[in-house]
């Protein structure tokens, strides 16, 4: 028997519906490209939505065709996630940190119709528009003022142009909730990259799942500032969740420098911001060295990759701003675990809880996880017992974006190629990716937990650890370190930073200084560049 309860669908233009109704008033604040800060409401971004949703049936855009942007976080992005997925298009967010080769590539694969792009990426675009022939209009995300006098790009149209033509009045379809609604490429650091495609359903249920005080925590008494691109993961689904909440919205643009995010953080009154760790990184340190504090800020979400306890130790101890511990994947939209302590854990230290805090935490509601061995037999969640992380759930995957044979499912769960462990509170480690994994003399050891201690002294900036070649033990751990400004540290005082620390074997068997580790298009260390400089240091 079934229920007798409506089957309305699970469509992303409800969310912008909802924060126009119950949040009009709320603001949405941007740092634009052209230089100034623009604030808007949810009111007008619904109603400007609709004018774009019109503008792209004006362009030819057909349900199910692909919309991409090259865009930083801002208003006009926010309207082409709701106004394209909403009309039943689907938003291609293209990441512009990549190669403009891996662009075009993207851009050809996906069969973009239509792409939209901010004037800092006008080289870019320009670039790249002989050699991609599905696009058939591209758009700078700007007003007539700022249209830039002349481009290589035949018929450039104009943001702003496309909206002023158009009514507000549009009727947000209905369809099918599994229909697609966006699509992110993973970064591909081997191979070529990959598509995964959203859908209206996965991504409804991920905010609704995200937003819980126990995941993202997040609510309509909060500014939300996302420093995490929403061309990555959908800045792991902020733009749904805030209008899910009618949170008022604050957008950095392009300046993500310590300097430029504290004066928002502060002159907004932002309560919780998200970002990767080395974005944090340059925060603290314009903070430190300026005597700054935090005024209003409460939580902070730390994700992309591991978060050093040094990092979260500064943050909560020193600033007052706790630190939210998060993990995911691309694969995943983006969220798979939260770190939120449980009530018995506030009954311990502080160390205690620094611990716990900073594994990557908990399986949010919708997310199932087991760690397996080599032959796929799944091993105890004991904390101690490692082995690849697998997952499955209504917001993960099932098979890239024309993806060729069987897709990567192995009986219904997806391989993260996270190595971890999993503690009998739930909480989950991650100790490696799989292919960053170094094994000495046949066993594992973590490099993540060898560049949090690197981290944690006060003389290193950054820290990156690889598997080196050796002659006796096949692989041993390498630390490539970057000092801190005006600091001598020399290898053997950084060694001995680890005694007592960690089982003596682990202990790296060399430091290089470096001045720079290279990132990549998200913002992480590029340990395969890394291995490709110094995988032959201890040989020599
Ligand atoms: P890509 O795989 O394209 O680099 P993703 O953003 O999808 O981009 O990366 C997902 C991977 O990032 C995870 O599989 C994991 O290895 C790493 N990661 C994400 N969050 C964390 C975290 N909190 N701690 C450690 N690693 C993390």
């Amino acid at each position: 028997m079934n229920g007798l309860m409506m089957d309305r669908p699970l469509l992303i233009s409800s969310l912008l519906t909802h924060a126009e109704t119950q949040h009009g008033e709320q603001e949405i604040v941007s740092r634009r490209v052209e230089g100034d800060l623009h604030r808007t409401t949810y009111r007008a971004l619904g109603q400007r939505a609709r004018q774009l949703a019109n503008a792209l049936v004006a362009l030819g855009v057909a349900h199910g065709d692909r919309v991409a942007t090259l865009a930083w976080n801002g208003h006009r992005h926010m309207e082409l996630y709701y106004a394209v997925s909403g009309s039943g298009a689907v938003l291609h967010t293209l990441n512009p940190r990549l190669h403009p080769d891996q662009v075009r590539w993207i851009v050809d694969h996906a069969e973009d119709r239509v792409l939209c792009f901010d004037l800092s990426f006008l080289p870019l675009v320009e670039a790249i528009a002989p050699h991609v022939a599905t696009v058939k209009a591209f758009v700078a995300m700007t007003d007539r003022a700022h249209m830039p006098a002349s481009s290589a790009i035949p018929n450039l149209l104009c943001y702003e142009d496309l909206l002023d033509a158009q009514s507000p009045r549009f009727e947000w379809p209905d369809f099918d909730e599994r229909t697609a609604s966006s699509l992110c490429y993973t970064s591909g650091t081997t191979g070529n990259p990959k598509g995964v495609l959203y859908s209206h359903r996965s991504t409804v249920l991920h905010s609704y799942a995200a937003a819980l005080p126990d995941a993202l925590n997040c609510a309509s008494a909060d500014t939300i500032l996302p420093v995490v691109p929403m061309f990555h993961v959908n800045a792991w689904g902020l733009p749904y969740i805030a209008c899910m909440v009618g949170a008022k919205l604050v957008f950095p643009g392009p300046s993500l420098d310590g300097k430029s995010l504290h004066d928002l953080f502060e002159a907004e009154g932002v309560t919780v911001s998200a970002g990767v760790p080395t974005v944090w990184q340059g925060l603290l340190t314009h903070v430190e060295s300026h005597g700054l504090k935090f005024s209003t800020m409460r939580r902070t979400i730390v994700g992309g990759s591991a978060c050093p306890p040094a990092m979260m130790r500064a943050f909560q101890e020193r600033h007052g701003v706790q630190v939210l511990h998060a993990w995911g994947m691309t694969e995943m939209s983006p969220l798979g675990t939260a770190g939120a302590l449980k009530p018995a854990h506030h009954a311990l230290d502080a160390e205690q809880r620094l611990a716990i805090q900073s594994k990557q935490g908990r399986a949010v509601y919708g997310v199932e996880m087991k760690i397996v061995d080599a032959d796929g037999t799944a091993l105890p969640h004991d904390g101690r017992s490692a082995g690849e992380l697998m997952v499955r759930g209504p917001w993960i995957l099932s098979r890239y974006f024309k993806g060729e044979g069987d897709g990567p499912l192995v009986n219904g769960w997806f391989p993260t190629g996270d190595v971890s462990a999993i503690d009998a509170d739930g909480f989950m480690q991650i100790t490696d990716r799989s292919k960053d994994v170094i094994k000495s003399g046949g066993e594992w050891i973590g490099s993540i937990d060898l560049e949090n201690i690197a981290m944690a002294h006060p003389a290193v900036a950054m820290a990156a650890c690889i598997a080196a070649r050796h002659p006796k033990w096949d692989e041993r751990p390498l630390l490539v370190v970057v000092r801190k400004p005006g600091q001598a540290l020399a290898r053997d005082e950084l060694l001995r930073f680890y005694d007592g620390k960690i089982a003596k074997w682990w202990t790296p068997d060399d430091v290089v200084f470096v001045d720079s580790i290279p990132l990549g298009a998200t913002g992480k260390v590029q340990k395969n560049l890394l291995r490709d400089a110094w995988r032959d240091h201890l040989l020599d």
